[in-house]
């Protein structure tokens, strides 16, 4: 546990699979009660990661006394029914994300039957579908869901008694996506939508807009303009000069688009066989199609879809249905 600002603890929480080692969540002091920003997952060796960070500042998670979510995903949201049933916390997550709790989390089966249409219309062989629709059950396990008890909209503000912070929406990583801005302290909490080196991951899927891409550059347009000293992001070290690292996200995108707009070249093609064209992971020495995770397939796919979709608003590319299947072309 660090103290990124007095009075505001970072806490890391360990992961129990994938490429990232831990995930941040923040303790924020109040007059009366602790806010904590982001759970971690639902595992015991989390649960117990959390108590002991909180037992060097001398507290309890009976002294939480609210609890924020920056999205659902389950590195951020996980643990949230535990802690809520260990420290009766008020709970508050964005009203578009509360709306995907249950048919992500609860009943699943109409998601899977969505997920399994998305991937069957965008080319991938039936072969490798059943694998990819049904990558991320494994993770339902790590989740204890909950619903909250407030909802935001993206224009309020909360209080801890000591700090005050904006609520930001910034859909685009998931649809009600918030970071925290506190001004005063110039610091902005920016959950995954802005990372210091990883680009997070803006993919299209059944619970996503149809542009998700486009809200993603959009929100981080919006958080370009603040008056921000500290980032205190979800994953990875707090860091500085936020317009420099917005610039370099957008950047990321753009060359992103460039790379699939020169592999649709003159013929037309499906997002799976784009995806399969491309390296993935990292811009520098990126991982090919076969070497991916049936789940970082999954992930591929619904980055092409964000970013073929995006191309189709903005006019770059074009669209039509040919036997069920969806193909894009350079218009
Ligand atoms: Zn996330
Ligand atoms: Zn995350």
């Amino acid at each position: 546990m660090t103290e990124v600002i007095p009075g505001i603890h970072q806490l890391q929480l360990p992961m129990p699979e994938g490429s990232l080692e831990y995930i941040n969540a923040y303790l924020v002091q109040g007059d009366n009660g602790y806010l904590l920003v982001d759970t971690g997952w639902n595992t015991d060796e989390t649960l117990d990661s959390l108590k002991k960070q909180l037992a060097e500042i001398g507290i309890n998670i009976k002294d939480i006394s609210q609890i924020v979510l920056t999205h659902i995903h389950p590195d951020h949201y996980g643990l949230v029914g535990k802690l809520k049933q260990l420290s009766r916390a008020e709970i508050a997550l964005h009203h578009l994300e509360k709306d995907l709790i249950e048919s992500r989390y609860i009943n699943t089966d109409n998601l899977l039957q969505q997920t399994s249409q998305l991937l069957h219309a965008n080319g991938v062989p039936p072969a490798e579908s059943s694998e990819l629709q049904t990558a991320s059950m494994g993770m339902i396990k790590f989740i204890a869901p909950t619903l909250p008890d407030v909802t935001f909209r993206g224009d309020e503000t909360i209080s801890t008694g000591i700090f005050t912070f904006q609520i930001l929406w910034t859909p685009g990583h998931s649809p009600g996506h918030i970071c925290l801005y506190e001004p005063t302290k110039k610091a902005l909490l920016s959950g995954d939508h802005i990372l210091p080196t990883i680009s997070p991951h803006i993919g299209l899927h059944p619970q996503s807009s149809d542009n998700p891409l486009g809200d993603y550059i959009n929100s981080l347009n919006t958080v370009k303009q603040l008056d921000v000293k500290l980032i205190l992001p979800g994953h990875e070290d707090p860091f500085t000069e936020l317009a420099a690292r917005v610039e370099k996200l957008i950047q990321h995108h753009k060359q992103r688009n460039s790379k699939i707009l020169a592999l649709l070249g003159a013929k037309p093609k499906t997002a799976y066989q784009i995806s399969a064209g491309m390296t993935w992971l990292s811009d520098i020495d990126g991982v090919s199609w076969q070497n991916l995770s049936s789940w970082n397939k999954r992930l591929a796919i619904s980055e092409t879809m964000a970013h073929l979709e995006s191309m189709r608003i903005g006019g770059k590319v074009d669209r039509f249905f040919q036997n069920g299947t969806i193909y894009y072309q350079r218009t």
